[in-house]
């Protein structure tokens, strides 16, 4: 689960991050009033939402006067904002954080995040922060530093040492480095967090360290364990589709192909969007609908594919191992005739009961090409968006 930057740096706050004041604003008038509460001569209005690189985007304004807050806010509010992280279509304003100006000497980059291949959180940080971060990971790797953290023995001062001396950090900023670290790794691991990123974390020109940018995600299998962190979600900013998908337990994710898939078991819908581009197609969605499906989430998931307007096909690969072939079937049957199917359909069914699943659906009068084999499933698929196309 993903959160806004304003409530990533509400929740570093409370581990002792340095943080500069802000306020959140819903209305130019709130953003106005922010402005003026906070004081100062120098304020940054900012654009809410889940996606970095706003600032190369015009997300990001530097604003002298009050009223210049306000306009800046009146400007970006209800706009769509398109940065490289957003995808082409890009992403509502809703809200545009006030915050206090910053006198930047250096912009740093920092980030916590899981190594899988180690098992361990592992640290990245380098002197070159700010917007071209991407490009300098691409062309002077050498310029990124990263270790990890031993889990039996967790932070260790040293390891904060080692960061102030990477980020080439001397006096107060190297002592707040030490204690910032502590407490990234703090807040890292007691809110199960995925990811930390601190993009620019700033040397001011008195020398202190302040985070200025904060995106801060979270497992979502631990947020059971952090009802205060699931009140932060922001519907607004996540897909219709999946938020649905969500609530019948169904892992589904949205992509941009045309042919709808229905899948059980992650591994399997893998290797079936990885079949379909074998055979030139795109898959439209990755769908798991689990091992313990019923019959109502197996026809959840059909409407929830249908429901994307891309879908010029469906392909359902089901290995029946717990899951039987026959309840999916009449799960298929259940939800097409309520929805009135009318894109192609290829079923492969296999495993327990497939026989009975067979027969529901040769029987149910519905269009459906049955295929055994995945290869032909996946071939087949294919071709019928392209007839369709
Ligand atoms: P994004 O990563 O989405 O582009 P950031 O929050 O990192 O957004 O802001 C982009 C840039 O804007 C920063 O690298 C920094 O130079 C500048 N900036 C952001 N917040 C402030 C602030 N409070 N004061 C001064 N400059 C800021
Ligand atoms: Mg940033």
């Amino acid at each position: 689960m993903n959160i806004h930057e304003y409530q990533a740096k509400e929740v570093l706050k409370k581990f002792g991050a340095p943080i500069s004041p802000g306020k959140i604003a819903f209305t130019a008038e709130q953003a106005e009033a922010g402005a003026q509460e906070l004081g100062g001569s120098v304020w940054v209005v900012k654009a809410q939402i889940h996606a970095g690189g706003r600032g190369k985007a015009g997300g990001v304004i530097l604003c002298k006067t009050v009223n210049d807050v306000k306009a800046a806010a009146q400007k970006l509010l209800g706009t769509t904002l398109v940065t490289h992280q957003t995808g082409p279509k890009g992403q509502v304003v809703r809200k545009v954080y006030v915050e206090s100006g910053c006198n930047i000497d250096r912009e740093l980059y920092i980030s916590l995040v899981l190594d899988r291949n180690s098992g361990r959180v592992a640290v990245i940080a380098s002197q070159a922060g700010g917007m071209d971060i991407e490009e300098v990971a691409a062309k002077t790797p050498e310029k990124i530093v990263q270790f990890s953290f031993d889990p039996s023995t967790g932070y260790m001062p040293y390891h904060g040492r080692k960061l102030a001396y990477a980020l080439g950090l001397d006096g107060e900023a190297h002592k707040q480095m030490i204690k910032l670290t502590e407490s990234l790794v703090k807040c890292y691991i007691d809110l199960d967090c995925n990811q930390i990123e601190i993009n620019p974390l700033v040397v001011t020109k008195e020398g202190g360290l302040v985070v200025l940018d904060a995106k801060v995600s979270f497992d979502d299998n631990a947020l059971f364990r952090h009802p205060e962190i699931e009140q932060l979600r922001d519907l607004d900013e996540e897909d219709p589709a999946e938020i649905e998908a969500h609530k019948h337990e169904l892992n589904y994710v949205k992509l941009d192909g045309s042919i709808g898939c229905m899948v059980n078991g992650a591994g399997l819908a893998m290797a079936t969007m990885d079949i379909i581009k074998l055979h030139g197609g795109e898959p439209a969605n990755f769908l798991d609908v689990g091992g313990g499906a019923t019959k109502e989430r197996v026809s959840e998931a059909f409407k929830i594919i249908l429901a994307d307007k891309n879908v010029k096909a469906v392909l359902v690969n089901i290995f029946g191992g717990i899951m039987r072939c026959d309840v999916i079937a009449e799960g298929i049957v259940a939800a097409a005739k309520d929805i009135q199917l009318k894109v192609p359909m290829v079923v492969r069914l296999q495993g327990t009961n497939m026989e009975q699943g067979r027969k529901i659906l040769n029987d149910s009068g519905l269009k459906i090409i049955s295929e055994g084999d995945l290869t032909q499933a996946a071939a087949k698929v294919v071709a019928a968006t392209k007839e369709a196309a």
